[in-house]
């Protein structure tokens, strides 16, 4: 078992509820259509003023294929010629939005998502690329953090070498389980040998980092098939892996409809799944970063947890969390201090607001004085595993002990159980407790109660 966690089954039985992902807090949940383009632009002349760096998330949102366990805002088809007009908006955006931002926010992090990124053809990621480097500061000497997610069907060693080229440096591959009749029950047939190519040519084009991204709970999968995928990813060394627990909720998502339920794998297989694969990565020397995210030792993600400097927004467990976070493109959310928006979510409405002349921020919400508190507490348990009062204390100005008496006795009992070490000091996460991280956090939620928690996975 890894180092920094414990298996308990019976804590998880007791513990594993449904519960939100806690990529910021408040959740997207909350956020309602009191907020739109004006909010942003103020947000955007915050940012300026405060000249803080830039993270940019660049939302591409074509698939040729669909995934049937998918819950992405994406687009099937096979008409490549769906992105031109979508790229146009895109750069208008883009123009929008710089004219906001000043030209000494170096953008230290960017991103591109989906979707599948490399649907676009070569040109058109040039196109991209060189207008974000005409209207915003990006690095050109290779020191930021720019990634980019690579469906290994839709990318070879061309494109590798050409997003390179354009300046990424960090790559996410999609892989999911490598088991055919598994690929067959999600309709995304991926081999082995392709996943391997992506992989030799990110090393020998020396990019920095490469993550997989895995996901238990499919149709068709078992313990053992899972085992199997595990020991190959295992063998292709990645840096970072993200292993999500599949949420099966077809009323929310329509390619999901298209599973045989029958197929699912039962909750007790799902756990096996995961205590197996958390042994096997441990033996293979990876560490346990938080919620659904493993990494190499020398990885930065493991760096900045032991420094203290790990944070969690919108693109997960980051380095970068001191930079405002801007979302570009259909349904990308954005976080400018307290501030929170997210485009729309409907790709007609996201480009006949930019033909007006306007953003397309459709939802969103301003922190209060609460949810700041919250928020601060919710980062630090979930990126450290532990929370020291006086700090807290003095940073948020409150008495942490009265500001969370309502709470205190379900933070009494999670210590009776083992999941935490409560005393005068604060709170630490124990290894058996870290698997369960998300149930703590769930505590400190102040809109929790009034949420369906249908809408979530569970923990594990
Ligand atoms: S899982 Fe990824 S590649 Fe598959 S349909 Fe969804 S966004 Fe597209």
């Amino acid at each position: 078992m890894l180092d920094n966690i414990r298996w308990d089954a019976d804590l998880i039985r007791r513990y594993d509820l449904s519960g939100p992902r806690y990529t910021s807090y408040p959740t997207a949940v909350q956020f309602h259509e009191g907020v739109g383009p004006f909010d942003m632009l103020h947000a955007l002349r915050d940012s300026q003023k405060a000249g803080r760096p830039l993270s940019l998330y660049v939302h591409i949102p074509f698939c040729a294929n669909i995934c049937y366990y998918c819950a992405c805002n994406k687009v099937i088809t096979k008409d490549r010629g769906r992105s031109a007009p979508y790229l146009a908006r895109l750069i208008h955006e883009i123009e929008i939005v710089s004219r906001h931002l000043g030209r000494g926010q170096v953008v230290e992090q960017l991103h591109f998502g989906g979707g599948t990124p490399t649907f676009l053809s070569p040109g058109q990621l040039r196109e991209l690329m060189g207008q974000l480097r005409t209207h915003l500061h990006l690095l050109d000497d290779d020191s930021g953090d720019y990634g980019i997610e690579i469906d290994p069907r839709e990318a070879d060693w061309s494109t590798m070498g050409l997003l390179r080229e354009l300046g990424f440096n960090r790559v996410s591959l999609g892989v999911q389980d490598f088991d055919l009749e598994v690929q067959q029950a999600v309709n995304r047939l991926q081999s082995l040998d392709e996943t391997r190519a992506i992989m030799d040519a990110a090393r020998t084009l020396q990019y920095r980092s490469i993550n997989i991204d895995l996901i238990y709970g499919l149709p068709k999968q078992t313990p053992s098939r899972f085992a199997d995928t595990v020991e190959q990813v295992i063998g292709l060394q990645p840096d970072r892996l993200s292993v999500f627990n599949y949420a099966h909720l077809p009323e929310r998502f329509m390619p999901q409809r298209r599973i045989n339920t029958a197929d699912l794998p039962s909750p007790g297989q799902k756990l096996e799944m995961l205590q197996r694969t958390i042994e096997q990565l441990s033996e293979a020397g990876y560490r346990y970063i938080g919620m659904d995210h493993f990494a190499l030792p020398d990885d930065e993600l493991a760096s900045a947890q032991e420094d203290g400097t790990l944070q969690r927004n919108f693109q997960g467990y980051t380095t970068h969390g001191h930079c405002d976070l801007v979302g570009l493109g259909v349904s990308a959310i954005s976080q400018i201090g307290d501030f929170y928006g997210q485009n729309s979510t409907d790709i007609s409405h996201y480009m006949s607001s930019l033909d007006n002349g306007q953003l397309a921020t459709r939802r969103g919400l301003h922190c209060s004085k609460d949810d700041r508190v919250r928020r601060a507490v919710i980062q630090q348990l979930i990126c450290h595993f532990q929370l020291d009062f006086e700090a807290i204390e003095e940073s948020l100005n409150i008495d942490f002990r009265g500001y969370f008496a309502d709470i205190w006795a379900e933070l009494e009992r999670f210590a009776a159980d083992g999941l935490i070490k409560l005393d005068q000091r604060g709170i630490d996460v124990t290894p058996a407790g870290r698997l369960l991280v998300r149930t703590l956090c769930m505590l400190f939620d102040h809109y929790l109660p009034t949420q369906s928690l249908q809408r979530f996975s569970r923990v594990i």
